[in-house]
């Protein structure tokens, strides 16, 4: 077996495929099929090490589940026969924490996730960035994101998951709040779309909070930061574009598709150029076009300077 301190060092170099690929590294096989209440586990037969999936659930659940047991394995903790996601992640358990950790050191690796979050404050759409990217589910991509708050610059960090406006379970050990505080803060977050919701304590911080909505399984992500005031106050890059494009695309969807693909267009010719060429170029090739409509303005100019820095 590798040491943990190797598997994070492999997982760093090979992700966002770790787990996966650890586990073929390995020689442990991956099988699937239907289980009732459980989502995975492993056993050694033999010299053969399986891992089996519950072929049911859904892929970023599937690699969770993949990362949490080979953090069994690699840590030599046994396995809790007939877990199911809920328990791994809301467990209180020390040993059950140290798996998860490291599971989720597999699938989103601390240099990742510090490059792709390098403007504080983090924000649900820098969130659900980072989950994407490392094709996890959102909730993972906050937990991690909390674990690692000191590493990336925030004073304390939380997430809280809600079943409708109640707290289903709060994951920090070190910042938290009474559940009514949390679901105060799931209100005014709500209220402060597109931006997150800030709030001045007397101490001299802020709390930010932001949160990711899951409408279809009726739950919500609420990411909760402490951050000190100078950067707390900071307006992100992401509230920034959301704000530009609610005032720029609310009445208009299909002038948001057009610029969807302009700018995508645009992408691929921006070798060997500046930033400021590459929006001269956009204006010379579009000007025409998009006259009359909510780009041929200051805040439609702002749109695609702040879409073009993205790249740069
Ligand atoms: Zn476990």
């Amino acid at each position: 077996m590798i040491s943990p301190k190797q598997a994070v060092e492999f997982a760093t170099k090979r992700f966002p495929k770790a787990p996966e690929e650890l586990a073929a590294h390995l020689g442990i096989s991956i099988r699937e099929s239907s289980m009732d209440g459980c989502d995975g586990w492993c056993l050694t037969n033999g010299k053969q090490v399986i891992i089996r999936l519950n072929t049911s659930l859904s892929p970023t659940r599937k690699r969770f589940t993949l990362a949490h047991e080979l953090g069994h394995l690699i840590l030599g903790i046994p396995a809790i026969v007939g877990e199911s996601y809920e328990d791994m992640l809301a467990s209180d358990s020390d040993e059950e924490r140290r798996v998860n950790e490291l599971a989720s050191a597999l699938l989103i690796p601390k240099d990742v996730a510090k490059a792709s979050l390098s403007e504080l404050p983090v924000v649900a759409a820098a969130l659900m960035k980072l989950a994407k990217k490392a094709n996890v589910s959102q909730l993972m991509a906050a937990i991690r994101v909390c674990n690692l708050a000191s590493e990336i610059g925030l004073q304390n960090a939380s997430v809280v998951l809600f079943d409708g406006s109640q707290v289903r379970w709060q994951w920090s050990k070190t910042l938290t709040m009474p559940n009514e505080t949390a679901a105060d803060l799931l209100v005014e977050s709500r209220k402060a779309v597109p931006q997150a919701f800030r709030r001045r304590r007397p101490q001299g911080d802020v709390i930010v909070a932001s949160t990711i909505e899951n409408p279809y399984f009726g739950s919500a992500t609420l990411f909760v930061q402490l951050l000190p005031e100078e950067i707390g106050l900071n307006i992100s890059h992401h509230e920034k574009r959301k704000q530009l494009e609610l005032t720029l695309f609310s009445h208009d969807v299909k002038l948001q598709q057009r610029m969807s693909g302009y700018i995508g267009a645009l992408k691929n010719r921006i070798e060997g150029k500046t930033q400021k060429q590459v929006e001269a170029d956009f204006w010379t090739r579009y000007r025409e076009t998009l006259k009359n409509t909510a780009m041929d303005s200051n805040t439609g100019q702002a749109y695609v300077r702040l879409r073009i820095s993205e790249w740069f």
